[in-house]
């Protein structure tokens, strides 16, 4: 599997680890875009979104409450902090591993770029 974040999960290449359990893994980004950015993966591989049926919706349930989870651990629940998933060229995905990014622990603008 040459995929990064399957390599990742299975600790060929190394990362700071937030959290992992037996359906999810979560690190934090090399490149952070906040004081908190996390990356919260399903170790299963799934390219995008676009790839997801009706046997992923409580894995993504699972990803979801993980982000909050984290977000209240960091602190950021109260003040707020941003999940997102890019899906695809247009919206700047890169690793075609279906993560959610956890932003957080300063003011984030809105609409993004
Ligand atoms: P995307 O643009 O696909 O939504 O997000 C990919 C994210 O993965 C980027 O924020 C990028 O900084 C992060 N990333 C890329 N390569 C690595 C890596 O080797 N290690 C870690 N921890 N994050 C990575
Ligand atoms: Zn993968």
């Amino acid at each position: 599997m040459s995929c990064l974040f399957c390599k990742i999960i299975n600790r060929e290449i190394p990362a700071s680890v937030v959290y992992e359990d037996e359906r999810v893994f979560a690190f934090n980004d090399i490149n952070p875009q906040a004081p908190t950015h996390v990356l919260i993966v399903p170790k299963q591989h799934v390219a995008s979104l676009n790839e997801l049926d009706a046997a992923h919706d409580a894995l993504v349930g699972e990803l979801v409450r993980r982000a909050a989870a984290i977000a209240k651990d960091r602190g950021i629940d109260a003040p707020g902090y941003r999940t997102v998933f890019n899906t695809n060229r247009d919206a700047g995905q890169t690793v075609f591993h279906i993560h959610l990014h956890l932003i957080g622990g300063r003011s984030l603008a809105w609409p993004p770029g």
